[in-house]
């Protein structure tokens, strides 16, 4: 499709629905807007950038865009791994991070109402406060909800306690052609007609602007007790994941860890980690109200690991001990990151039971490449992040090779019935394997539900499909 270029009419409008000071083209638009957290699928600067104040700016901005067929990318944090909030297509960029007040917090229905702007650590501060929980617990603390929710935002918790999707009930949703709607609401329960907030979360922006959102939230557990389990070899540590989710207390979470990622982690903080003189490591948290059913538990847990050839069992059960743990964990990506001259990454899930397979194939890529691939990741849903760095190699041979490695992976893990995402989402930068691992009519499905919100496809084109 042929979009309209912004020219200066488009600015003065936009100028006059918002304010001048939030309104951004040519030069004063900052370099950051260009891509998100991965650059390394390529810088698109957008043609204008408005920063939205309430759901009526972001409605009008959509009148105007649909009327005159220029394309809108919203944006929230731009902490997204695969250019899913980058103007690809040109256009304008909606920035929905001012839009972010806590508006309510209902303790009666356990809801929680937001702006999307709002940041998952000011959400979850908040709640701590009151003694209650948002319970997807994403990586990046910095990434607003609205982005977590258009990602379907997955994290260290979801074993437990389930992924984004699981706890948004109700958003209201500015449609591409303006209109505003709302989707779900405050009821825990919903069987009325199709789930349209359903197709709202995870849909990357493509549908529409979420503009407010209404959270389920619980009863923040008391204890927190986590045990960090080196093994000698990789298969051993992994072997022990179905046992261990098995075990009658279902863990919070299940993290996956190789030693060289822990040594790059400890470079990046210039601290040191508990225990890394391990190939492999499994870090498990277990959360709940008594302390001394946590305590049988998580020395079931423990034994349960020795006895698939585990070489000790580190108890965390102090703040303290928690952040020398999960302090660390928590940066990994960024370690990573900083460790290579450039990088690509996979967000696969495969089912558990595959996962060993899986991990194993990543070991041979290594050999076979001479690559420096680096993997951690959530080992209790089957969700591990594969990490290729570029170190020094010329541009050919890294292109070659980065692309041999990729295709690979997703081949192994379709081969597994696994998924190409299991939460960062496609954007631009996996549509291709989306593609070439999906059923046709599923992705005719998809464009056909695209169609149906947006027919001038102006709402962040050039994403999943
Ligand atoms: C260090 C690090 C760790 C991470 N760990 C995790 C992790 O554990 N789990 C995980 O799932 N992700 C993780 N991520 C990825 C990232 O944080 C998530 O994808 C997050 O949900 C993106 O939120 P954001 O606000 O930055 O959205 P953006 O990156 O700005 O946008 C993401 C997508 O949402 C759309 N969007 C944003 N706001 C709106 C809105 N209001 N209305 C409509 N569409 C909107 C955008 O168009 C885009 O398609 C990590 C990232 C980093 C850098």
């Amino acid at each position: 499709m042929a979009y309209k270029k912004v020219d200066k009419d488009d600015i003065a409008y936009l100028i006059g629905i918002s304010a001048k000071n939030r309104v951004f083209f040519g030069q004063d638009i900052k370099e950051d807007y260009s891509h998100d957290e991965m650059p390394f699928y390529g810088k698109f600067i957008p043609e204008a950038v408005i920063e939205i104040a309430d759901a009526k700016e972001a409605a009008a901005v959509m009148r105007y865009a649909y009327e005159h067929d220029i394309p809108v990318t919203p944006r929230g944090a731009g902490t997204g791994l695969c250019g899913g909030s980058v103007a690809v297509c040109g256009g304008i960029v909606m920035s929905m991070t001012g839009m972010n007040r806590i508006l309510e917090i209902d303790e009666n229905n356990l809801t929680v109402t937001v702006e999307p702007g709002v940041l998952l650590s000011d959400l979850k501060n908040t709640l701590a406060a009151r003694g209650l929980m948002y319970p997807p617990d994403p990586g990046e603390k910095g990434a607003s909800i609205g982005g977590n929710a258009m990602t379907n935002a997955g994290g260290m918790r979801a074993l437990k306690y389930g992924v984004t999707r699981d706890y948004v009930r109700g958003m209201e949703i500015v449609l591409p052609d303006g209109n505003i709607v709302e989707a779900g609401g405050k009821t825990a329960k919903n069987s009325s007609g199709y789930s349209l907030k359903d197709i709202f979360v995870g849909s990357e922006g493509t549908l529409g602007i979420v503009t407010k959102l209404i959270l389920k939230i619980i009863p923040a557990p008391d204890h927190f007790v986590s045990l960090l389990i080196p093994f000698g070899d990789t298969d051993s540590c992994i072997s022990a994941v179905p046992d261990i989710l098995k075990y009658k207390t279902v863990p919070t979470a299940v993290e996956f860890m190789q030693r060289e990622v822990i040594e790059a982690a400890e470079k990046f903080l210039g601290r040191k980690f508990p225990h890394s003189a391990s190939e492999a490591y499994l870090l498990l948290l277990y959360d709940g109200n008594s302390a001394d059913e946590l305590e049988k538990t998580y020395m079931d847990a423990a034994q349960i690991c020795i006895d698939k050839g585990a070489e000790d069992a580190l108890v965390a059960d102090t703040p303290k001990k928690l952040e020398e743990i999960w302090g660390i964990r928590d940066v990994f990506l960024e370690a990573i990151k900083s460790s290579a001259a450039e990088m690509d990454e996979c967000d696969v899930v495969v089912p558990v039971s595959g996962l060993a397979v899986f991990i194993k194939y990543i070991n041979e890529l290594r050999n076979i490449y001479q690559l420096r691939i680096l993997c951690f990741g959530h080992a209790g849903d089957g969700n591990i992040h594969v990490y290729v760095c570029r170190d020094n190699l010329s541009d050919q041979s890294w292109k070659e090779k980065c692309g041999s490695v990729m295709n690979g992976l997703y081949g192994k893990s379709a081969e597994l019935s696994g998924q190409v995402s299991g939460e960062h989402g496609i954007g631009h930068a996996k549509m291709q394997y989306l593609k070439g691992t999906s059923q046709e009519s599923c992705i005719q499905l998809m464009r056909s539900i695209k169609a149906a919100f947006d027919p001038k496809n102006i709402l962040n084109p050039g994403k999943i499909f």
